[in-house]
């Protein structure tokens, strides 16, 4: 007797084969058959023709700091979700002393967007180790199945204190590092994950940690992965982070690596092409490299209290440590506005902003006029050069106004040949983080919705294999990401003709009453985390059982 029976389907099986009509059956939080199905079942479900596909993976998350709060991990799971990868980045919250709480908070607060008020009436720190950090995941649950890198910036943090933002590690505190990275990925952790990126900047602007890791350090705690023989090893790249330093890291420790963030620029369009070509050589020479792509437009809500989107600019340090009048007197130094203007003209290999101010708009302004204009719109009326002119306007608005910059991968024909790359990972959700810039958690559905079904860019099948069975396998998740008898039934069934997500709004439900933006689900009527059913059409069905599993063995 099965627990549950869905007929009437057309199985995507999450491997890219053609969609087929049958039916799947459950048992045991088991997929026990597939196909042509017979035999009885206590729950039976006709599909009526819908499309049933495994549970997506979302490879990139940051829900490290909410999952002790939230183990719903809002709003992941209703958007089709059912294995989050949390720790991308190296942003994690363990391992960490007492002490260095407030630190890592803040850290966060600049550089994940995530409020600290949140963050300090949220998280529950009933860990100090990695190994801790874990068994605690596993002891409290969560609606998904949840799989933790260890963070090379709570790692530095941990072992070097405040000298984590300033300088290069010694050969002992190397070495101190790379025990704590063994241990986690000992633990069951999924690998380890960095960032070199300049986009990420810390407490008082300082570098996130990482940042200041030589080659020596990130040779020897990547090396650490390939002497436990497991994990895999994730960096988000800055400009200056060269593939071939990247490749030979893949060399020597034998392990993959997941090259993030690939994000399509227009003003350097072939960029990105050129890093998935120097992957594609890598792998050629028989490494396993990756490059993490979006499919999902960059786009960003900020006002000049929190600019990420500047915040990456060398000439913008200047003023990231200052604060209050200190702060409005630098964005108004016409020598700072010079030397940022300087910089944004000169071309980059990556940059989150290129001077298009006319993907720049005014969201919200006591200037009702200036409101869904675009900055180089109003600069032409008034005369003015753009950056005078969006400063200028968040100068007389106590810095409230609210503006909005289509940054990055909003050129489809680029992105599209970014998603069909065969040396290419569907990734960079960001779900948990930057809360109030922007929400790309549903990633998955609209990679159905928009790029298979709208666009034609993916097949259907192609689209779930690249949600469900390819990260699956680059990341040695078992026995998931694929409709097959004894895989675990994490399931997403949904209407191919409608499926998307839905548009962002804002909710003010994080602790300390924060703001956040959360997104509905259109077109997905179940999902289901080893067996168990946690959304229907009506959305997420919360009760108290969160049938997620802590993921520890890993194939990769
Ligand atoms: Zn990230």
């Amino acid at each position: 007797m099965y627990d549950l029976l869905i007929r009437n389907a057309l199985v995507l099986d999450g491997l890219g084969s053609p969609p087929a009509r049958g039916a799947l059956a459950v048992q045991d939080g088991r997929i026990v058959a597939v196909g042509a199905v017979e035999g009885a079942s206590k729950e039976t479900l006709d599909a009526g023709g819908l499309a049933l596909m495994p549970g997506i993976i979302d490879n990139h998350t940051h829900y490290d700091a909410q999952i002790t709060w939230d183990p719903w991990v809002s709003p992941s799971p209703a958007l089709g979700v059912t294995t989050a990868v949390i720790g991308n980045c190296g942003f994690t919250i363990a391992p960490c002393r007492p002490a260095d709480r407030e630190r890592v908070m803040r850290n966060l607060t600049q550089v994940e967007g995530m409020s600290l008020d949140a963050l300090r009436a949220g998280i529950r720190w009933d860990f100090q180790t990695v190994p801790q950090y874990l068994d605690m995941l596993e002891r409290r649950g969560a609606a998904v199945n949840i799989a933790a890198f260890v963070g090379h910036s709570s790692v530095r943090t941990y072992v070097m204190g405040e000298a984590a933002t300033a300088r290069a590690a010694n050969d002992a505190e190397i070495e101190a590092m790379r025990n704590i990275v063994l241990e986690g990925v000992r633990a069951g952790a999924i690998g380890f994950a960095t960032s070199t990126s300049p986009a990420h900047n810390g407490a008082n602007g300082l570098p996130m940690p990482s940042r200041l890791a030589d080659e020596k350090e990130l040779s020897v705690l990547v090396g650490s992965l390939g002497e436990a023989g497991r994990g895999l090893f994730m960096l988000t790249k800055g400009g200056h982070t060269q593939m071939s330093f990247l490749e030979r890291l893949a060399a020597e420790s034998g392990r993959p690596v997941v090259v993030a963030a690939l994000l399509h620029s227009s003003t350097q369009p072939e960029g990105v092409f050129q890093d998935l070509e120097a992957i594609a050589a890598a792998n050629a020479r028989g490494r396993r490299l990756v490059g993490a792509v979006s499919c999902c437009p960059l786009s960003m809500d900020f006002t000049l209290r929190s600019p990420y989107t500047f915040e990456g600019l060398d000439a913008w340090q200047a003023a990231l440590p200052l604060k209050g009048h200190a702060y409005a007197r630098k964005l108004a130094d016409p020598a700072f506005r010079s030397a940022v203007r300087e910089e944004i003209n000169r071309p980059a290999h990556f940059r989150l902003f290129n001077g298009e101010w006319h993907k720049v708009h005014v969201v919200e302004s006591a200037r009702p006029h200036a409101e869904q204009r675009s900055i180089a719109e109003l600069a032409t009326e008034a005369g003015k050069d753009p950056l005078d002119t969006m400063l200028d306007l968040a100068l007389a608005e106590n810095l409230d106004t609210v503006f909005s910059a289509l940054l990055l991968n909003s050129d489809e024909a680029a992105v599209g040949r970014m998603l069909r790359d065969p040396h290419a990972l569907v990734s960079l959700s960001d779900a948990g983080a930057h809360l109030t810039f922007f929400n790309d958690s549903g990633f998955g559905l609209h990679l159905l919705g928009h790029w298979s079904r709208e666009l034609g860019v993916l097949s259907l099948s192609e689209a779930a294999w690249r949600l469900t069975g390819h990260p699956a396998k680059i990341y040695g998740i078992r026995s998931r990401g694929a409709l097959r008898p004894g895989y675990q039934a994490d399931l997403l069934l949904f209407d191919p003709q409608t499926v998307n997500r839905g548009p962002n709004r804002r909710v003010f439900d994080l602790p300390a009453g924060q703001p956040r933006l959360t997104a509905d689900a259109i077109g997905v009527h179940g999902v289901w985390v080893n067996g168990r059913r946690i959304a229907d059409s009506n959305g997420l069905r919360k009760s108290d059982q969160l049938p997620g599993r802590l993921l520890r063995d890993f194939a990769a």
